[in-house]
C-alpha cells in the first residue's frame, strides 16, 4: 500500500488552504496536481537547456534535442510501444483525436464509411469524427451504454459493418468511471478489419498500458492528467497507418523538401509535428511518468480502490444519493469500474451542490462533463462528479462526506 503522506509533501499545492480551509481536491479527472520534481524540471529546463530542438547545431539545441527526444523513449517504454516512430507529441488527447479524425479520415474515410464511437465519450472523441462526417459525408455509428453505465457490446456487434474505417472508443468513462472491455472490443473489431482507436485520457493515470499487448491501433493521453504539465499529449499509432496517413498540420519539421513544385514530408513521428514542439513540456511529462512509474501504477490503483470503497459505502449509506454507472459490485474495481464517480443529490441542482462543497474547501467537478449524450441518456442536466488521484486520502473523503451531509441539510 501507499505511504500517502511523503507522496503529499512531494505537491506543494496541497498544502494551500480555500476559504480559510484545507484545500480537499477531488477534481483529479479534470486535471492533476503536479509533484515539485515536474515544477522543478521545467524550472531547470528554462534555467539551463532552453534553445529550440532539432535545428540547432550549437550545444544548447543539442541538449534540448537529446531531452526532448529521450522524453518520447520514455513515452514509448510507458506505453509499451514498439518503436519511438509511433509516438506523436500533441497538446493534449482533444489535439490526438483532431489529428486522428482529419489525416486518418483523409486516408481512409470516404462517403458512406462509417467509425463508430459510443454514447459515454467525451466530446473530443466525438465533435472531431462530426467535422470529418460533415466534410466527408462519413457516418457516425453510436455503441449505446446500458443503465449501469456499461458499453452495449451486442449492439456494438451489430454496428459493424463492411463500411466500417475504424472503431473510436474511451477507456475509462470520465463520467462514471467504468473500465470498457478494450480487449474484448479491439479483438471483435480486429476479427473484421478495423482498426481501433483508444481515448486513453482517464486510463494513463490508474490503469498499465502496453499498447502491443492491447493490440489497438491509436491510443491517445494528455500529460497533464497524469501528473504532467498542461500542453502536452501524445498520439500512438501503429507505424503501418501513420505511414498512411497525410499530414496533419504544415510547417517547419514535418517536411523533407520545400519546392514549389512540390513539397515531401519528413519521416514519423515529425510528419506530424509541425512547427516549434513544447519540448520543456515533453520533457516534463517524461518526468511525470517516471514519477508515477517509481511510485508503481498497480500500487496507485490499490491506493484508489481502497479510496473508492470507503466513498462509496458512505455514499450508499445517505439518503437522496443517486450514483450513475454500476457501483453495486465494490470488488470489481479497477477491472470495470476506475477512480471516478459520479451522483446526484435528489432534489439539488447538481452545480448548487458543488459551489456548496467548494465553500465547505472540498473541489469537485459538476456539469455535463463535456458528455453531453451521456447526460442526456440517463436524462439528466448533469452530475456532481469526485475523483481521486493517488495523493488522497482517506481524511480527504471523511470530509468531503461531512461537507456532503452539510450541504443535503441546506438544499
Ligand atoms: N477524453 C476524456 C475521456 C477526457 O476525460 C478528457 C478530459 O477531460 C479528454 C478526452 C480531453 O482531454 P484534454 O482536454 O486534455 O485534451
Amino acid at each position: 500500500m501507499l505511504d500517502v503522506n511523503p507522496i503529499r509533501a512531494d505537491f506543494p499545492i496541497l498544502t494551500r488552504e480555500v476559504y480559510g480551509r484545507p484545500l480537499v481536491y477531488l477534481d483529479n479527472a479534470a486535471t492533476t496536481q503536479k509533484p515539485l520534481t515536474v515544477i522543478d524540471t521545467i524550472t531547470k529546463a528554462y534555467t539551463t537547456i532552453n534553445a529550440n530542438v532539432h535545428r540547432g547545431v550549437h550545444r544548447l539545441s543539442q541538449e534540448a534535442t537529446d531531452h526532448h527526444e529521450a522524453a518520447r523513449e520514455t513515452v514509448r517504454r510507458f506505453l509499451g510501444a514498439a518503436s519511438t516512430s509511433e509516438i506523436l507529441f500533441t497538446r493534449g488527447t482533444t489535439e490526438s483525436l483532431n489529428l486522428l479524425a482529419t489525416s486518418f479520415g483523409e486516408a481512409f474515410c470516404h462517403e458512406g464509411d462509417e467509425i463508430i464511437v459510443s454514447e459515454m465519450e467525451h466530446h473530443s472523441n466525438i465533435v472531431p469524427w462530426q467535422l470529418l462526417c460533415q466534410r466527408r459525408g462519413t457516418v457516425l455509428r453510436v455503441i449505446p451504454v446500458t443503465d449501469d453505465g456499461r458499453l452495449d457490446l451486442d449492439a456494438f456487434q451489430r454496428l459493424l459493418s463492411p463500411r466500417t474505417r475504424l472503431v473510436s472508443v474511451t477507456h475509462v468513462s470520465n463520467v462514471l468511471g467504468t473500465v470498457n472491455p478494450i480487449e474484448e472490443i479491439i479483438r471483435i473489431a480486429h476479427d473484421h478489419d478495423i482498426p481501433v482507436a483508444i481515448d486513453g485520457a482517464q486510463a494513463v493515470p490508474h490503469i498499465p498500458i502496453d499498447v502491443q499487448q492491447l493490440g489497438c491501433d491509436f491510443y491517445a493521453f494528455s500529460a497533464h492528467k497524469v501528473y504532467g504539465p498542461t500542453g502536452v499529449g501524445v498520439l500512438y499509432g501503429k507505424e503501418h497507418w501513420l505511414e498512411q496517413m497525410p499530414p496533419y498540420q504544415g510547417g517547419g519539421e514535418m517536411i523533407g523538401h520545400v519546392r514549389f513544385s512540390g513539397t515531401t514530408w519528413n519521416e514519423l513521428p515529425y510528419k506530424f509535428e509541425a512547427g516549434t514542439p513544447d519540448f520543456i513540456g515533453t520533457i516534463a511529462t517524461a518526468r511525470a511518468l517516471d514519477y508515477v512509474t517509481a511510485i508503481g501504477l498497480p500500487a496507485i490503483a490499490a491506493h484508489e480502490h481502497a479510496l473508492v470503497r470507503r466513498t462509496l459505502d458512505a455514499l450508499h449509506a445517505m439518503p437522496r444519493i443517486e450514483i450513475y454507472g454500476d457501483s453495486s459490485d465494490h470488488r470489481s474495481l479497477f477491472t470495470d469500474h476506475s477512480s471516478v464517480l459520479s451522483f446526484n443529490l435528489a432534489g439539488a441542482h447538481p452545480s448548487d451542490v458543488g459551489m456548496l462543497l467548494d465553500h465547505l474547501g472540498i473541489a469537485v467537478r459538476t456539469g455535463h462533463h463535456c458528455a453531453q449524450p451521456l447526460m442526456e441518456r440517463f436524462g439528466i442536466p448533469g452530475t456532481v462528479r469526485i475523483s481521486f488521484a493517488l495523493y488522497n486520502t482517506d481524511s480527504d473523503i471523511d470530509a468531503f462526506i461531512a461537507a456532503l451531509r452539510r450541504v443535503a441539510e441546506m438544499v
